[in-house]
């Protein structure tokens, strides 16, 4: 396409004039943020502060015509501010020709003061339709009553330009003709700068200031003043617009015809005549003749030029009134008197009102010169020449186009001024492409709710001219993220909102959308999380909308897979992992920092990790920036927090630790913590909030356990202890221990000679024996309770009886009395008071009572009040004095040479720690007395209690082929106790309920009277569950032991439903359809071994197939001539495809059945356990290191006992199962639901401090 003017100058750029929109920001600081906060969080904590730098990217480029542009007056300095709407002159005058279009259309509203892209649709589709209906027009003859020039040197200059708008077609009648007036007005001051295009922003009427009010013939006080408003003109449409750029500021008016169709009627031939003979019936003598219509339009004319100069009209009245009727008269001012007769207009008074008078007279007589030129050739008055061109109108504009401007008023067709693409963006065909780009950056700047379109109709022109500069500007602002409409439809429409729906539209504000895209994700059904975040920052973009683009830009990414990929890690590494992957990925991508950003973030927040906090707020700063910073109001962010301020610092992390665990903003919990941290100035609050560890060294000693000295590799020895320790009634137990024994005592009393314990009689020296060892533990747990150290170290005798069989005689000896005051036990500490009162009697041969030491052996609910029963004991009469003596002498020290020690730990080392606890288990149980004995007469007793349950066996005779039961088979079943149950690792089990699947397995076994299915049920649940996982294997290549490091997950809760001896019908059912699948696995899985077991050559049978057919396939035969029959090769392809299918169908039916395995019994959940310690072992199978994890489920912490120290550990520590993990759990301790009052691990009641230590 030719565009036409290519030799002008090229017009101005605009770019550098654009200051980028910040206002929403700035404007947003108040509302908006604080609304944000308010979402968030607390209301207090609330003066969000949005930091006054949010820069403004200015993207200015530097203008190949900056040169050509004078320095611009800064925005400051501009009369006015710029509004909304935005055009340019040829918009303008396109829309004086249009007005009444669209005012006579459905719309029934001007477009003066619209936006182009709010009609540019519906005024090119009328165009389409209609053509150019409405011409604009200038009546030459009388330019200068009709171009007017004030100047004053305080005004500058002021051009006043009159033209009408009338139909191209020519009318039916003269009373068809409408004619509308359009004043057009331009304000340039004397020191106006040169324009080549001007900048037209739209201002309302009330804007202007008295000044332009008045130059622009808008300031109407003085008629009002005068009482009289006939004069005030009426418009139909105006609009006043001012350029920024050279100050010039222009008016347009729009006025109705003077005489409507019911006037001219008047000059119609019909209505002349009935005039006539009207008149002529009142005068029967007059000579007159018909008038013809030019005669009376002619009349008309010649009175209206007196009219003009004030005078007193020459006609007689009656004769005026036959040529125009009484109602064109009436227009004229004439009045009507009280017989009926008209007499002469009144003279106005003032001069102002002389002036709209005037104006009003003057559209009068243009209007008649136009309906003049209806009659050809009539009187040589109205023989006016009609410009097609208002040539007056565009020169008083003052642009360089002016002369290619006249297409919009000539005839000269140009298609773009029908095109709904041009018209939105106030543009013409002829305009260069740079200019095209200036206009569409204005008007996205002047109104940038509709950037879309404007996009969108820049987007069709730069097809439409098929030009590079248009689409090298199209790919910068798709790269700055601008899009089409129907493009931001689809973004809004993620978030139900109907952009069409402008009652809806239009109250949507940012902190709208703030909420939208919250809601968006937070109901989405996760299968893509980052589209929300992508349509809300086109939107954002699209709204020039800084607020939300840094919301966005500051939010996590949702989708927390996504972060991890990002980064390239899984979710299973550590922290310090996290930190090093994101730098890693922000020095090799800089350009993608903000998305690392936000993924460090989500990574942060999914894990609760305050180590990666703390990273955020040291390195991130910027992400925090629309949080609200409650360094500025302590008070809001304890009641975040739900703290008072003025406690300690371990309460406060205590209360802190409690809000981390709920689902509260943990961002905004951090925020908190770090502002008290930094008022707090403590260690143990500062290092805290760095690592999300309390640091036990800064805690008072009363808040964190007491640690065990190692005393020369003791192994899992020290997590034993810890682990008894925090068995409250155990520990209870143990410190209320107060027994001795003689060899007669020991035989005389029936149920200690009696009772079996783990199935077999103990010795009386076994019993003494155990219960030194007892007393060792109470020693050691009395110490762990009131040392002020913090930690203390477990006597060798203790480790030696811990792990010497309990078979293994003991020499004691009597205790030296010092050494009973340095380990003065915690109980005895209570009990010395009543040191001589008999607190157990043993040779009470009074069977009915019940043993003393059930005392020892507490039944829940009695746990709390351990004190009542030492008082129980103190009131018991006839105490024989010789216990006294035997109070005195019952502790006993073993006697140990260090080599015995030795050889003790050496068998530790050798140990399952089963083996050990069975060991510490029996000697507790053989110095306690019996509660009860069972019908094998196994002791019951406390430990039984606590840590016991039982299981059932039963062997079923089945049918031999079809497996199932026989229905007169003879059941046998067995009880037994169990301690713990033992999973093995071997199995490779997907998870802790995989792993329980195969201990308690349904089977087949062969015996001697015929096949049976084992089964194996719990019918006696334990308080507190022990599950033993067998890490250690053989390696029969190497000869030698092993240690697997598979992971083995588990939860913090754990289900045993499925396990229960049940008579459920659907349970039992449930089960026989996993013993059938597990069958149907376990035959699966042997025919895929046969296949895949290897011949002699090594080869699979698939591999063998393959290879032969590779070989008949080569060259090889075809050289030495033999030929290969084609259906060998068919034959061995439709086998290999055989096999592979069978491979394929095997493997997928058992991952199907795996999976249904796993999946039969999740929903039930009836009876729970929680985890309670997770002992560990990290190293290989003949070393390593030692600890536990204990969780206080008073405060939910874990704690991490490593011998002398005891901290506190993050949950993902804890429940570390990533693969190469090589700290791994290999005995897991869970309590019965309801029950978890029995894990108490903090008891500290410290001894007075020694007088005189300082
Ligand atoms: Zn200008």
């Amino acid at each position: 396409m030719e565009v036409p003017g290519e030799e002008l100058p090229p017009p101005p750029s605009y770019n550098q004039m654009f200051p980028i929109k910040v206002a929403s920001v700035d404007s947003n600081k108040d509302s908006q943020g604080k609304d944000l906060i308010d979402m968030i969080d607390d209301e207090d904590l609330l003066e969000a502060p949005i930091e006054k730098d949010i820069d403004t990217d200015s993207k200015s480029e530097t203008s190949k015509y900056a040169q050509d542009v004078p320095a611009l007056p800064s925005r400051q300095s501009l009369p006015y501010n710029l509004g909304s709407v935005f055009k340019t002159s040829n918009r303008i005058i396109d829309d004086i020709k249009n007005d009444m279009f669209m005012i006579l259309g459905d719309d029934q509203q001007g477009i003066l003061g619209v936006n182009s892209v709010d009609y540019a649709e519906r005024l090119s589709h009328l165009k389409h339709i209609h053509g150019e209906k409405y011409k604009l027009l200038m009546l030459n003859d009388f330019d200068k009553s009709l171009y007017r020039q004030i100047s004053s040197d305080a005004l500058g200059v002021i051009t006043s330009v009159m033209a009408i708008v009338m139909e191209k077609e020519t009318p039916a009648s003269v009373s068809k003709i409408s004619t509308y007036h359009v004043n057009f007005m331009v304000k340039s001051k004397r020191t106006h700068r040169p324009c080549r295009k001007h900048r037209f922003y739209k201002l309302e009427d009330w804007e202007l200031n008295p000044e332009d009010k008045r130059d622009l013939l808008l300031d109407f006080t003085e008629q009002l003043a005068e009482g009289d408003d006939s004069s005030l003109p009426t418009l139909i449409d105006s609009a006043t617009y001012f350029c920024p750029t050279c100050d010039r500021m222009l008016r347009v008016e729009i006025f109705p015809p003077e005489f409507d169709a019911a006037d001219l009627v008047a000059f119609e031939k019909e209505s002349v005549q009935e005039r006539y003979e009207e008149y002529k019936a009142k005068n029967p003598e007059s000579a007159l003749v018909v008038p013809n219509q030019v005669d009376c339009l002619h009349q008309l004319y010649e009175l209206l030029l007196q009219l003009f100069a004030f005078k007193t009209p020459q006609e007689n009245v009656l004769l005026l009134e036959l040529c125009l009727g009484r109602n064109i008269l009436k227009k004229l001012n004439f009045r009507e008197s009280s017989n009926g007769t008209l007499d002469h207009p009144l003279i106005p008074e003032t001069e102002t009102q002389k002036e709209f008078v005037l104006d009003a007279y003057l559209r009068k007589t243009v209007e008649v010169l136009n309906i003049g030129r209806f009659f050809s050739n009539s009187k040589p008055e109205f023989q006016v020449k009609s410009g097609l061109v208002p040539t007056a109108l565009l020169e008083s504009l003052d642009e360089f186009d002016t002369y290619l401007m006249s297409s919009i008023v000539a005839d000269v067709e140009d298609k773009s001024l029908m095109s709904q693409d041009y018209i939105t963006l106030c543009s013409q065909s002829y305009f260069k492409d740079q200019f095209i780009i200036d206009t569409f950056k204005e008007l996205c700047f002047a109104n940038p709710s509709s950037k879309a379109k404007y996009f969108d109709a820049f987007t069709n022109i730069a097809h439409d001219r098929s030009s590079p500069t248009l689409w090298t500007e199209l790919a910068t602002q798709k790269s700055l993220g601008v899009v089409g409409f129907a493009e931001l439809r689809s973004c809004y429409d993620l978030f139900n909102i109907d952009v069409d729906n402008s009652k809806v539209f239009s109250t949507v504000d940012d902190n709208y959308l703030i909420k939208a895209y919250r809601y968006a994700l937070a109901y989405s059904d996760g299968t893509n999380p980052s589209m929300y975040w992508d349509a809300m920052l086109k939107i954002a973009l699209d709204r020039g909308s800084r607020y939300l683009e840094i919301f966005l830009k500051t939010e996590p990414v949702a989708d927390v897979e996504r972060a991890y990929s990002t980064l390239e890690i899984t979710d299973s590494v550590e922290d310090d992992i996290v930190v090093t992957a994101y730098e890693i990925k922000k020095d090799d991508f800089p350009a993608n920092v903000e998305l690392f950003d936000r993924c460090f973030l989500a990574i942060a927040m999914k894990r609760r990790s305050m180590r990666l906090f703390d990273y955020v707020d040291s390195y991130m700063g910027h992400l925090n920036r629309l949080l609200p910073d409650p360094s500025q109001n302590l008070d809001a962010a304890y009641r975040f927090i739900g703290c008072p301020p003025n406690v300690d610092d371990f309460t406060f992390l205590s209360c802190f630790q409690e809000k981390w665990g709920s689902d509260l903003d943990s961002r905004m919990l951090y925020r908190c913590l770090k502002a008290i941290a930094g008022v707090r100035k403590s260690k143990l609050v500062e290092s805290f909030s760095s690592s999300g560890i309390i640091d036990a060294r800064y805690l008072p000693l009363a808040n964190t356990p007491c640690g065990l000295n190692n005393i020369g590799n003791t192994c899992y020895l020290n997590s034993l202890l810890q682990y008894y320790f925090s068995v409250e009634p155990l520990r209870t137990a143990i410190l209320k221990f107060d027994f001795s024994l003689t060899q007669e005592e020991f035989s005389a009393d029936e149920a200690l000679s009696q009772r079996r314990i783990g199935g077999r009689n103990v010795s009386f020296k076994e019993t003494e024996r155990s219960i030194q060892f007892v007393y060792q533990l109470q020693d050691l747990f009395s110490n762990l309770i009131t040392s002020r150290k913090r930690c203390v170290t477990p006597t060798r005798e203790l480790a030696y009886l811990a792990f010497s069989p309990s078979t293994e005689e003991v020499e004691f000896e009597e205790e030296v009395p010092e050494q009973e005051e340095i380990v003065q036990p915690y109980e005895a500490v209570v009990a010395t008071a009543d040191a001589d009162a008999p607190l157990i009697d043993i040779n009470d041969s009074d069977d009915d009572q019940e043993p003393e030491f059930q005392h020892n052996s507490p039944v829940p609910g009695e746990l709390s009040s351990p004190m009542d029963t030492d008082d129980e004991t103190k009131t018991t009469p006839n105490a024989p004095t010789q216990q006294v003596v035997r109070r005195e002498t019952k502790r006993s020290a073993a006697k140990i040479d260090p080599e015995q020690l030795e050889n003790a730990l050496e068998m530790g080392r050798q140990q399952d720690v089963t083996e050990c606890i069975e060991n510490v288990l029996f000697q507790v149980e053989s110095a306690l007395k019996p509660l009860s004995l069972d019908e094998d007469d196994e002791q019951v007793d406390l430990i039984k209690q606590l840590f016991y349950g039982k299981t059932k066996q039963s062997l079923q005779p089945v049918d031999k082929d079809t497996k199932e039961h026989l229905p007169d088979g003879q059941v046998r079943s067995k009880i037994e106790r169990f301690l713990s149950l033992l999973v093995n690792i071997g199995d490779h089990p997907k998870d802790i309920y995989d792993a329980l699947d195969t201990y308690f397995t349904e089977d087949l076994m062969n015996l001697d009277d015929g096949e049976v299915k084992r089964s194996l049920t719990i019918t006696e649940l334990p308080k507190i569950l022990q599950i033993q996982i067998q890490r250690v294997q053989f390696d029969r290549e190497r000869g030698m032991p092993f240690k697997s490091i598979e992971p083995l997950p588990f939860d913090e809760k754990l289900y045993m439903d499925r396990y229960l001896e049940t008579e459920d019908a659907e349970i039992i059912q449930k089960r026989k359809q996993v013993f059938d699948w597990k069958r149907e696995i376990q035959s699966l899985s042997q025919k895929k071994n046969s296949l895949n077991s290897r011949n002699a050559s090594g080869l699979t049978a698939l591999e063998a197939l393959e290879v032969s057919k590779a070989y008949l396939d080569s060259d090889v035969f075809q050289k030495h001539g033999i030929l290969v029959d084609e259906n060998t090769i068919s034959v061995l392809d439709s086998q290999i495809k055989l096999l592979t299918e069978e491979l394929s169908t095997i493997d997928q039916t058992l991952t199907s059945l795996r999976e249904k395995c796993m999946t039969q019994f999740k929903d039930l959940k009836n009876v729970g356990y929680s985890i309670f310690a997770i002992f560990i072992h990290r190293g290989e199978a003949s070393y390593g290191h030692y600890w536990i994890y204990i969780r206080d489920p008073v405060r939910d912490v874990y704690r991490k006992y490593n011998d002398e120290i005891v901290s506190e550990v993050s949950f993902n520590e804890v429940m570390n199962f990533a693969e190469g993990n090589t700290a791994t759990p290999y005995f897991l301790v869970f309590v019965r639901d309801n029950l978890e009052n029995y894990v108490d691990p903090l008891k500290r009641d410290l001894e007075e401090e020694e007088a005189g230590s300082v």
